[in-house]
């Protein structure tokens, strides 16, 4: 059985005490309403994630993570976080190659390799973000996109370490933009990518990855994402702002 998954993205809101308040939210109808069979896992800013981690203990199925981290284990680069400090404030996951970090700060899938390379070293969970642009789909060249993206940011893994992945796939037209992926398309692109996972590495692997669907996911269409086979759940953005919305898809899984 594939770990379902949840995973929220706060992206660069909410300040430290709004930032409590809705994880307390969220952990209290967690307990109240999920049925614990899902993982739910709250990626926030750095600012947050102590005292997140702090609340989060002795809640199995709930998790935090970072948004990003930086490939060098340490040393000179005013602004940055590194792995292990995330790691040692008690987070357990990391997001990397989201498509805004992509666009807005030129991260390459080659710069990504050495991100999770770094991430897995430091024992934190990548959930690694793969997605064709709207122009890229529009060309026709979502496969290939996918294709180089897993081929380059994340194949030079030994099994053993992929398997620690998460991979998210996010069209980036859908992100923030209200228009989602039809559940067919959607279930076209997670289906290619595990068949690429199974040529990589094998069919065990692939079978056993967890694959996310990201952009525009809410409450309303979630049931049928979630439905298709390769889909185990959702990275969700402006609905993770909302603990209502956000434990409604997360109880898509009870
Ligand atoms: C995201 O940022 O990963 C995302 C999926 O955002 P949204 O749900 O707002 O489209």
């Amino acid at each position: 059985m594939r770990k379902k998954i949840v995973a929220g993205n706060w992206k660069m809101n909410l300040d430290y005490n709004e930032g409590l308040s809705l994880f307390s939210e969220i952990i209290n109808m967690f307990k109240d309403e999920a049925t614990g069979k899902q993982q739910a896992v709250i990626c926030s800013p750095f600012i947050h994630l102590h005292s997140l981690a702090q609340m989060a203990r002795g809640y199995n199925n709930v998790a935090v993570g970072a948004q990003n981290a930086h490939q060098a284990e340490s040393g000179a680069y005013t602004g940055e976080t590194s792995a292990k400090m995330i790691k040692s404030v008690g987070a357990a996951y990391v997001i990397l190659g989201h498509s805004e970090r992509r666009q807005y700060f030129g991260e390459s899938n080659e710069l990504l390799a050495k991100k999770t390379d770094t991430a897995l070293k430091n024992d934190l969970k990548p959930i690694f973000c793969i997605g064709e642009t709207l122009q890229e789909r529009e060309a026709n060249q979502h496969f290939d996109i996918i294709k180089s993206q897993l081929a380059e940011g994340v194949f030079h893994l030994a099994e053993t370490e992929f398997a620690k992945l998460v991979i998210a796939y996010e069209p980036v037209w859908a992100i923030g933009t209200g228009v989602t992926a039809s559940s067919e398309q959607a279930q076209e692109i997670h289906a290619f990518i595990r068949k690429e996972i199974a040529a990589k590495y094998n069919q065990q692997v692939a079978d056993s990855t967890t694959i996310l669907y990201g952009g525009s996911c809410n409450p309303k269409n979630a049931p049928e994402l979630f439905a298709q086979p390769d889909i185990d759940g959702g990275l969700i953005g402006g609905a993770s702002l909302k603990s209502r919305d956000f434990i409604d898809i997360v109880k898509v899984f009870n």
